[in-house]
């Protein structure tokens, strides 16, 4: 089947998009190379999804191709002179241009040994069949599909597939991805692929760290990680990561409500908070140890849900003023509070948390350092003492206008 995919490609590209892609293809044919689109921008132009990530993949040289378009347009490209790549960028669209290469791995796990090489190559190095179609983008041939593998009846079929038996022990960052298109699309892992997955398990032990977190970071950054985590915690994915991470069925109402408070990185932040909650703290440093987290912003997320789940900060209980609530948690993560308020068994620590969140994390005084100092303060630790007490008055209620808190300020000056 000779299927053709220009209309496609004009109808569900912005403009810009599709004239540089044409006029790569036309570029490239100059040179007597040929130039292909390739991977998820050809499997989402078939299922009708967006996709703002565009890989172009040419049998030639990509730098040279970039250097040729960019003296005859105004689109610049970002070099990549080390790895021999090129990115345009076109509004919210990065279009990334490419050699192709054929690969080889001396162990599994190891990084493949790269060459280059032509379409066909470059497509059976890559992890799925509904990942290894491209599209020609050859004048005269201009959006024809080139289909090696099988990817085509696969979409039709809504199935994911490896391309060969040793795909994931080539790399076995692949059982994570293919959980997560598996869960994103909709579609089921073809019968040999689910049995290879199930004998390879063992090899998602020659991942990196950085390898597994960044997978895991895409499984969080996915619409609903939470379908993703129980279709891994079924095929043993999650046990195989760390024996003591199993699928919580508390996921299943907790992750959709963290999306309603939460958006962006925060969400991702949310979501890993979710992930750990439920371990205790030698599982969680032997998991944190496992995904290569060592400082920064995952390791003060973990640290501080472990340290309120087993120190709730007295807040177990009604009648806290709300400035006390606010001087237990104002050091610890959002994440970390936020979970908690979704998960603490204790209605008191639930409600105290959201108030937190709600109104008390953004209260601010309407003096700052400065204005303390005008009013004769003189520079010191005092001034922080003073700020957070008229943070505390205001958030009590008992200071509400600007006037009333200068006249708190000045007597705790003079005081
Ligand atoms: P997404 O929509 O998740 O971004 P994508 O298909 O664009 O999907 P990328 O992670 O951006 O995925 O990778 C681009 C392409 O590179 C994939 O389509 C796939 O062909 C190939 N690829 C990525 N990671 C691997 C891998 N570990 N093994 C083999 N091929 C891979």
């Amino acid at each position: 089947m000779n299927e053709n995919l220009a209309d496609l490609i004009s109808q569900k590209l912005p403009q810009p998009v599709f004239r540089l892609i044409q006029g790569a293809g036309r570029a490239a044919a100059v040179s007597s190379q040929d130039l292909y689109l390739v991977g998820g921008v050809v499997r989402d132009l078939l299922l009708g999804r967006p996709s703002s990530d565009i890989d172009m993949m040419i049998e030639g040289n990509a730098l040279q191709l970039a250097a040729t378009m960019s003296s005859k347009s105004d689109k610049k490209p970002i070099l990549h002179k080390r790895f021999g790549t090129a990115t345009f960028k076109i509004g919210d669209y990065r279009i990334d241009l490419a050699t192709c290469r054929s690969e080889s791995y001396t162990y599994p796990g190891a990084l493949p040994t790269v060459k280059s090489g032509n379409i066909k190559q470059d497509l059976f190095r890559r992890d799925f069949t509904i990942n290894a179609l491209a599209v020609c983008l050859k004048p005269g041939r201009f959006g024809r599909l080139i289909d090696y593998y099988g990817g085509r009846q696969d979409i039709e079929n809504k199935l994911v597939r490896i391309l060969h038996a040793k795909s994931f022990q080539d790399d076995a960052t692949r059982i994570m991805r293919a959980v997560r298109y598996e869960q994103r699309l909709g579609f089921k892992l073809e019968p040999v692929t689910l049995k290879t997955l199930g004998r390879d398990l063992n090899m998602l032990d020659t991942i990196s760290g950085d390898r597994l977190r960044h997978e895991i970071i895409l499984w969080l950054g996915e619409a609903q990680p939470e379908k993703i985590l129980k279709r891994a915690g079924q095929l043993g994915i999650l046990s195989s990561l760390n024996t003591s991470l199993a699928w919580d069925p508390l996921w299943k109402k907790t992750f959709p409500t963290a999306r309603k408070l939460s958006k962006g990185t925060q969400l991702t932040q949310l979501y890993f908070a979710l992930l750990i909650y439920s371990l205790d703290k030698k599982q969680c440093d032997t998991l944190l140890k496992r995904l290569g987290v060592d400082g920064g912003e995952f390791s003060e997320i973990a640290a501080d849900t472990l340290k309120l789940k087993y120190n709730p900060e007295g807040l177990d209980k009604s009648g806290l003023k709300p400035s006390e609530i606010y001087a237990r948690l104002s050091r610890y993560s959002k994440a970390a509070i936020q979970v908690h308020a979704l998960c603490s068994s204790s209605l008191h620590v639930r409600r105290n948390l959201k108030l937190f969140l709600d109104k008390l994390a953004t209260e601010k005084t309407y003096l700052n350092g400065k204005d303390l100092m005008q009013m004769g303060m003189p520079e010191g630790r005092k001034v922080g003492l003073i700020l957070a007490r008229l943070l505390a008055a205001r958030i009590d209620g008992e200071v509400r206008t600007r006037a009333d808190e200068m006249r708190l300020a000045r007597k705790l000056i003079n005081g």
